[in-house]
Parts: C-alpha cells; structure tokens; sequence
C-alpha cells in the first residue's frame, strides 16, 4: 500500500468490491504495533476496546509484558513474577489482537511494510513505532561486559543471584556500585540495601551534582533520607570511566574545579542504569528524529513526514506544551497510547485527528522494602502508606482489566499472610498490599 498523505481510504469495505468493481475483496492490512511495551501493548488494549476496532497486530519478540515501575519489587520478592511480568498470550486471550512473536528489522513507508528478522514481510495500514529504549553505555570499556543491567526478568534472576551471594559467602568488604542517580538508581538502591541488609556496602555514583535532578523536591528528599537510613554511599560528581572484572575505575571532578582524582575501586557487581537511548527500527525514507534517535512526531503522535506512521512512548519526541519533549515515562506512553487509539481509528475513517495532552499526575518512587513516596495531585505522602497507595494506582494501571482482577484477588487472599513463609527473610517484610 503507498503511503500518500492524500490516501485516507481506511479498509475497502467488501460490499463495494461488487459494485461496478472487478477487483476481488481483500480484507484490510492491519494496524501493525512494533512494541509491546507501555506505548505498544496499551494501545493495542485500547484499539480493541473500542467500538468496530480495525485489525490490530502486535509485534514483540518477548513472552512475557514487563510492567517495569514494580521490577524493584519482583527483586524483593513482595511481588510475584506472574503479577508484574505476565504472559502476553494470556494479556490478549480474547481480544482479537494477532501478536508475532518476532522483531521488525526495518519499515518500508512507501510500500507500507514492515520487514522482520525472521524474514517476514508484513502490510499494514497504520504502523505504530513503539520500541522504546534500551540501557545506553555511552561507550564507556566494560559496561557492556562486566555491568548488570535492570530492565528484564533475567536481570532481575541475575541480580538475586548476586545478593544471595553476597548474603551467603559473608567475606568482609563486599562492595556494590550502582552507577546513576537517577529514579532506577535510586530505587534500586534501596531495594538492595534492605535486602543485603548490611552484607555489602552500597556505593551510588552520579556524574551530576545530585540525585533525582529531575523530581520533585519533596521526592527527593525523602530519597536522599532513604539513602541515608540504609547507609548507601552517594558519590556526586563522580563519572565511571571503565567497568573491569572485579573493579570499576571512578574519575571524581569536584564541583569548585578542584583537582579531579581517579581511583579504581574493588566491587562484587555493577549495576548500569545510568541512561537510555532509543531502540527505533531503520525507516526508509528516513524519519526526522532529534539530536537523541527519537523520532519527531507531530501533536497527533503521526511522523513528522510519514502520515501513516505514529510512535509514541520512549522513542517518539513529543513535544509539551512548552515545546520541550516529553520525558521518556510509563506514564507518558500510557497516556499517548489511549489518545493514539482514537487518532488510529479517526485517521482510518478520514476524520481529522487530535493533539495529545500530557497531563502530569505526579510521580511516585519505590524507596526501599514497604516504603515509598508520591507527590501529585495536591498529595505529598512517604513511608508505608506512600507504598501502599503506589501499589494500588499501580494495580489500576497494570494491562487489562482481567489482569487487574486477578492481581487484586492474590494480593486478597495474601491478605495476613507474612511475605516469606519459610526461610530466612529478605529484609522487613511488609504484607502484599
Ligand atoms: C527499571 C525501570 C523502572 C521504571 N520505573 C518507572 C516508573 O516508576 N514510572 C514511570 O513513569 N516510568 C518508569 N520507567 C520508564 C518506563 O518503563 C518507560 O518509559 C516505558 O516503559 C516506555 O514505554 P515504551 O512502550 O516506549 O517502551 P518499553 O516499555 O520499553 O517497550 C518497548 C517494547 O518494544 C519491544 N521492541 C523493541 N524493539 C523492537 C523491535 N525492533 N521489534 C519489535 N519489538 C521491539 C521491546 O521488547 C519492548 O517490549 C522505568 C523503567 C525501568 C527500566
């Protein structure tokens, strides 16, 4: 199908194939969605709620949704994998959504289709770029080798399999890093710390001036006192310069212009989450994107030059009401993705489509074992019943109301249960909320 900004014919409709037409019906190329992530999967969830919703698939090469803000609670184990990660099988049982488990390689605009790695070569009639990002190196030597990331279930296996480690084998100075102070650091951080529970010292090592450059002030506070209660050590100003077996190399340039020093410091592990970049497929003719790969998207979430391609999420640039982009969040994505709905399905009527609003509702951070803190919407909340409330807007946000409802029955009948039955436990336990 050629890609012609003129071109609003949505799907033939069969009935016009016999008037006065000798060409045979075909049924209608699909919406095709590369990314099941926040933006991918909740607007194919959207799509097919609505009413008469147009053929919809789903390209993802993963089995299983990540609802990546509870990672850190799958880490701690005060959730369980099936509640946080579930099946995409089972997310679009019933929903007339198709979904390939395979990955797009590239997308042909004028022809309107999209190639994949198995070799598939798939039409659509509206594509949706929704891949998101992916942990970014920034070239520095040995990240890519030596650091663990934290944005897939394995890296969470991983990950526990370090802390029972260090739990375990008990020597004296054992040492993690985790590099950025961003929201992933942080939060990670803490996690950890109550789950090693003083087996290891916590080393937290930013480039920047500060930790959460970008909350809320009251969040951060509550973040840096977290940090303080559980004795991780934030390290300011400090950039990695290599990442090696066993050690890390840390180049501190203090904030005055002081003299800057190296030092090469033992660590058991280093986690990465010191930033992201963008995951697009290669699109011909080229897309416009901004200085970071993200492709530069007009109000309605359509490409700038490509009017039957939209993108949103992480690898779109969208801009907010005062032209700056939007942040690369799950709630940003999960916003675009009910609005790009309704443009998906006017676009294919020839309606005209509608600018997406980004509506701040706040943030929310994970600060530890049962502890959290939240601002928005006039509320600012930290300790036990910040966590509780995160945990239940979360359960209003996870993917599906058949999901939600299943979650919410488990945690119900958790209801009293202490978190670890048996063994020793991870840190304080809280109950399911
Ligand atoms: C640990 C962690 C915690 C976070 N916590 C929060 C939080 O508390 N609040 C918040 O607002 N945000 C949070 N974020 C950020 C948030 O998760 C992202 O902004 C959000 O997931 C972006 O959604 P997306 O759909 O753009 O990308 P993703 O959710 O990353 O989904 C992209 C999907 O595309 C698939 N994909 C990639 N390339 C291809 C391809 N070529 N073909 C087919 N499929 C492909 C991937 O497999 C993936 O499933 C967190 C991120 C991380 C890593």
């Amino acid at each position: 199908m050629a890609e012609t900004s003129g071109d609003r014919t949505p799907f033939p409709n069969p009935a016009d194939a016999g008037a006065g037409s000798t060409a045979p019906w075909e049924p209608p190329h699909p919406v095709v969605i590369v990314g099941g992530g926040f933006g991918g999967l909740y607007t194919a969830l959207a799509l097919a709620a609505r009413r008469d919703p147009p053929p919809v698939l789903l390209v993802e090469p993963n089995e299983r949704f990540v609802f990546l803000p509870l990672l850190y609670e799958l880490l701690s184990d005060e959730l369980r994998a099936w509640e946080v990660a579930p099946r995409y099988a089972s997310l679009l049982a019933s929903r007339g959504i198709a979904w390939l488990r395979d990955r797009v390689a590239s997308v042909d605009a004028a022809a309107g289709t999209v190639t994949t790695t198995q070799g598939r070569c798939l039409p659509y009639s509206r594509l949706v770029v929704a891949t998101g990002s992916r942990a970014n190196d920034f070239g520095i030597p040995g990240v890519g080798g030596h650091a663990l990331q934290f944005r897939s279930l394995e890296d969470v296996e991983r990950l526990q399999a370090l802390v029972q480690r260090l739990r375990a084998q008990q020597r004296p100075l054992q040492r993690l890093a985790i590099v950025g102070a961003g929201a992933s650091g942080v939060e990670l951080a803490c996690k950890l710390a109550d789950l090693l529970q003083g087996h290891a010292v916590l080393e937290l090592v930013e480039q920047g001036a500060e930790l959460l450059p970008e909350a809320r002030a009251f969040n951060r506070e509550q973040a840096r006192a977290a940090l303080l209660r559980r004795d991780v050590r934030l390290r300011t100003h400090t950039r990695v310069e290599g990442v090696e077996a066993g050690r890390v190399r840390l180049r501190h340039e203090p904030a005055g212009g002081g003299a800057a020093n190296t030092e090469h410091l033992n660590v058991d592990g280093v986690v990465w989450t010191a930033g992201v970049t963008v995951a697009a497929p290669a699109i011909t003719p080229v897309a416009a994107t901004d200085r970071r790969g993200r492709l530069l998207c007009h109000p309605d979430l359509s490409l700038v030059q490509h009017p039957h391609l939209y993108a949103l999420g992480d690898v779109a640039h969208v801009a907010d009401a005062d032209g700056e982009p939007l942040a690369g969040t799950a709630q940003v994505a999960f916003q675009q993705a009910d609005n790009l709905a309704d443009n998906l399905i006017r676009s294919l009527a020839g309606e005209p489509t509608t600018p997406f609003r980004w509506n701040d509702l706040g943030e929310m951070i994970s600060l530890g074992i049962g502890e959290a803190s939240l601002t928005g919407l006039g509320l600012t909340l930290a300790g036990s019943a910040a966590y509780r409330l995160r945990q239940l807007t979360y359960l209003g946000r996870l993917p599906g109301l058949p999901h939600q409802l299943r979650v919410a029955a488990g945690w119900l009948s958790d209801l009293g249960r202490p978190l670890f039955a048996t063994g020793e436990p991870a840190g304080t336990p809280p109950p399911r909320p």
